[in-house]
């Protein structure tokens, strides 16, 4: 059967229109984190109109029409925001991402990308990999997922953190040999200020939110050392030059001072991890503000990884606590919590994660890293933006309505949202996707 194309067209904006924008829910009954404020706003209703949120009051909500969800004296809080996820690689291991069934790793992410909205993370900022189709499938409601802020493909010189070639690839700039990563859409392994640009703009043009650039060496990578600086000054001039004429920015995989100054003269406005910075780095990032964007990463050891590799992770995680000890005494410094969770076996444990910041902050502290202080960083995608009819990561008048509802005080107990169990709502853009209150 072929069908007309006008039915065609009529079927792909019905897929995209899926949010009914005249439904209205009233919630009743709950207390209010907002993702800014210390204090919860005590006995608040909330209106949402479509996927908006309208309305913020402690007297009753009358609405018309509207659906009543009795939130039973929990607290209503904005849908969790991880800042650093690669929602196309999750728990693909590498040799399948590489080697396998080329359409195998996309089955496994729309997976990942399900079970990652039941954990209560609403946002993910996808920092690199081939993520435009699934982003499209889930903004289109064909699949359960986070809202995705798209890097799109890893920027990365030759013998870079994304330079995941075999020895006998031969370079194909002394060969015909693309580099399977390039070859599959994952990555970008460029040199020099026109192929920098080329490949940024190439991202843009596909939809990017933001350009990642792989700036100083990393673990799983197999050949560059841990300490290495990547590309050079003007080569990441170029990025951000790329990336601010069309009104957004560019985030790094970088851990070192050497790679993140080079990084911040350049223009570059966001640190993807950070883990062995010094103070002197951290408060010209707070003084200038540069966002960081980092991890606890405290396993010190993944059985995935080769010997290598390993030394570099502990490297990284020995840094992890002095970071955040110096973090936790710099107000100024936004810095927003992420995951990089890839290649695990499992990776139910995301949000427990964030159990592993009480170290050094106090469960607001770590709730506000996972929300609130999101939203300026989400913000700085500008032009490009996806979701632009308003904020992300905050309970407020005219934010999107992505939010949870959990129960107990997770201001006093952060199990309330680390233990999926007590996470008895979940709504993303005006929709619930999980709701065990009645
Ligand atoms: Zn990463």
């Amino acid at each position: 059967m072929r069908l007309p194309w006008q039915l065609i067209l009529c079927i792909i904006g019905s897929a995209a229109m899926a949010q009914d924008d005249t439904q209205s829910i009233v919630v009743t009954n709950v207390h209010l984190f907002d993702g800014v404020n210390d204090a919860r706003l005590e006995n608040a209703n909330v209106l949402i109109d479509g996927h908006l949120i309208s309305q913020i009051s402690t007297d009753p909500i009358e609405a018309e029409g509207a659906t009543i969800i009795d939130g039973q004296g929990g607290t209503l809080m904005p849908g969790l925001v991880d800042n650093h996820v690669h929602l196309s690689m999750v728990t693909v291991t590498v040799p399948d991402l590489l080697f396998g069934e080329p359409t195998y790793p996309l089955v496994r992410a729309v997976r990942d990308a399900e079970e990652m909205l039941l954990r209560g993370v609403t946002t993910g900022r996808d920092m690199g990999g081939n993520i435009f189709g699934l982003k499209q499938a889930i903004d289109e409601n064909i699949v359960p997922g986070p809202r995705i802020y798209p890097s799109g493909r890893f920027l990365s010189q030759t013998s870079g953190h994304f330079d995941f070639r075999t020895k006998t690839d031969t370079h194909r700039a002394f060969s015909n040999i693309e580099p399977t990563t390039d070859r599959l859409g994952w990555v970008f392994m460029v040199d020099g200020v026109p192929q920098i640009l080329a490949a940024a703009r190439e991202n843009l043009r596909l939809g990017a939110s933001q350009i990642k650039i792989a700036a100083g060496g990393g673990y799983a990578s197999p050949t560059d050392p841990l300490f290495s600086t990547q590309f050079t000054f003007e080569e990441m001039k170029a990025a951000a030059n790329a990336a601010t004429d069309f009104g957004t920015y560019v985030t790094m995989h970088a851990y070192t001072p050497a790679a993140v100054n080079r990084a911040i003269d350049a223009g570059i406005k966001d640190v993807g991890h950070g883990q062995l910075l010094d103070r002197e780095t951290l408060e010209r990032m707070a003084a200038e503000g540069v966002h960081l964007s980092t991890q606890p990463f405290t396993v010190c050891n993944e059985p995935q990884l080769d010997e290598f590799s390993n030394e570099k992770l502990n490297t990284v995680c020995q840094g992890t606590a002095n970071m955040y000890q110096i973090v936790s005494e710099l107000p100024d410094l936004n810095v927003t919590w992420g995951t990089d969770l890839f290649n695990v076996p499992d990776a139910s444990d995301q949000v427990e994660q964030l159990e592993r910041l009480l170290d050094f902050f106090e469960p607001v502290e770590i709730l506000k890293q996972a929300t609130g202080n999101a939203t300026s960083l989400l913000a700085m995608s500008g032009d490009k933006n996806p979701y632009p009819d308003g904020p992300i990561g905050r309970i407020v008048e005219g934010a999107y309505a992505d939010l949870l509802i959990v129960e107990g005080n997770p201001l006093e107990d952060l199990s309330a949202v680390t233990d999926a169990n007590n996470i008895k709502l979940i709504m993303k853009n005006g929709e619930v996707y999980k709701d065990t209150l009645n």
